[in-house]
């Protein structure tokens, strides 16, 4: 039986260990922490997944909150009118719904990677829980048939030189600062209908927000992204919940005044409840040398860290996961070797580079056919569908938004159509 070595219990880390355990294989899954840690401590994402993400749990039979969690059926977009966020007018330029195909949740990674990580122990899986260093993977490298290091932004990732081709930032593009709350209402113009709200303040940040199942069950995430330097970089240092909550919503007060009429009444799930933090969105080398030769095979966030502007990170853990599960399963018992890794990884960025591309072009202020694009969509049903299901596919944005010839032709195909 083939021995492979886990290191890092997240999305990407226990989805592939157990994979790899329901298809017979020895896996050992290392984790810095347990799972009554995890489910008791600091949320650690909004995690909000789209179809062919939570295909892949359900293919493997880990979709155990699936009945739970909030069914989120559209994604909208709000944009703030110029001028919004001075004190007075509170009008938005652009406010459109789009529809999804397949549904998406949000699963509380508290929940859920506790969750997993206890089924794991109770299907036989050797669980250690340890923080691994770069010595510990010297030692199990020789008595592994593969390390996966899955342990997302952690120190780890120093094993993986950055790749800076594809990576165009060095700095964070971002400050996050995620509030999980009860007692969010609807919006009023789809009450009835689950979705992620989206709203851009041109020059400012974003705010979004969408429904969770968190461990005091059905919540909503106010999920802050503010540019750096400016006006709702105001998290760091901040350690009391209650203040994070307050500052949260004073700043949904003055730029998203729309989105802070359904939150008047909202509380802090819980005293774990909130996030902060940046970090510069990064692109590695998927192969880790240790000291004594080894190889070891970087996973998800350790090798693709995009910001979470779109809201892709889980997402494309679960897409890698997959992926490196049937470059596993099609080596059979041939060696796990360097050729085998890079082609592992290779056939994972030609889902990741779409991801990408299209998060750092969010990042940046976006150009005059990307405001047509998100502005059509407010009349045009098909084009806001088509957006909201681009978070899906990534990959469909090559089709219409980078190039403006693309945009241009795509706009007038469904004008014709409408
Ligand atoms: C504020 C915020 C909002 C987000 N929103 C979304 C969203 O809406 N949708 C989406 O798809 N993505 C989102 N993401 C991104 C997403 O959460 C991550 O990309 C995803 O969790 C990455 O999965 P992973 O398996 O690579 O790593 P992680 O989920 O980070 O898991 C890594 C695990 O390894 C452990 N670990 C670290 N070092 C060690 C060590 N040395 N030894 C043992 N264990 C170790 C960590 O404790 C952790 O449990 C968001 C991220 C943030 C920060």
């Amino acid at each position: 039986m083939r021995k492979i070595l886990v290191v890092g219990a997240g999305q990407s880390g226990l989805q592939l260990a157990l994979g790899l355990q329901s298809h017979g294989y020895e896996v050992t899954l290392m984790s810095n922490r347990t799972a009554d840690e995890i489910r008791s401590g600091r949320v650690m994402s909004t995690q909000c997944m789209f179809h062919t993400a939570l295909q892949h749990e359900r293919d493997l039979q880990l979709n155990f909150w699936e009945s739970q969690a909030p069914k989120i059926e559209g994604l909208g977009v709000s944009v703030a009118a110029p001028g919004s966020h001075d004190p007075g007018p509170t009008q938005r330029a652009i406010d459109w719904l789009g529809r999804l195909d397949g549904y998406a949740q949000s699963v509380d990674q508290r929940v859920k990677m506790a969750g997993w990580m206890e089924t794991f122990a109770q299907r036989g899986g050797q669980l250690v829980i340890h923080g691994a260093a770069v010595s510990d993977l010297d030692y199990f490298s020789r008595t592994y048939d593969l390390v996966l290091v899955s342990a997302g932004k952690g120190e780890l990732v120093q094993m993986f030189a950055r790749d800076p081709e594809r990576s165009p930032y060095s700095e964070p593009q971002r400050a996050l600062a995620v509030s999980y709350v009860h007692g969010l209402g609807p919006r009023p113009e789809h009450p009835d209908t689950e979705a992620v709200r989206c709203n851009l303040v041109p020059g400012v940040g974003e705010l979004f927000i969408m429904p969770t199942l968190t461990t005091s069950g059905r919540a909503d995430i106010l999920f802050w992204e503010g540019i750096p330097g400016g006006p709702l970089d105001v998290f760091n240092g901040v350690k009391d919940p209650a203040e994070h909550l307050s500052l949260t919503l004073e700043l949904m007060e003055k730029f998203t005044p729309w989105e802070y009429a359904r939150a008047t009444k909202v509380e802090l799930t819980d005293a774990g409840g909130t996030l902060a933090g940046r970090y510069a969105p990064t692109v590695r080398t998927p192969i880790g040398r240790l000291p004594g030769g080894g190889l070891v095979l970087g996973v998800a966030d350790v090798v693709v860290a995009n910001d979470p502007i779109t809201g892709q990170g889980s997402n494309s853990a679960s897409k890698c996961a997959a992926s490196y599960l049937a470059s596993i399963l099609e080596r059979g018992e041939k060696e796990f070797d360097e050729e085998w890794m890079r082609a592992a990884f290779d056939r994972y960025w030609d889902t990741a580079q779409h991801v990408t591309k299209w998060t750092n072009a969010m990042l940046a202020p976006p150009p005059e056919h990307i405001l047509n694009l998100i502005g059509a969509a407010g009349q045009l049903q098909p084009v806001a569908d088509r957006f909201a299901n681009g978070f899906n596919d990534p990959g469909d944005f090559e089709n219409f938004f980078y190039e403006p010839a693309k945009t241009e032709a795509y706009l007038a195909e469904v004008v014709a159509g409408a």
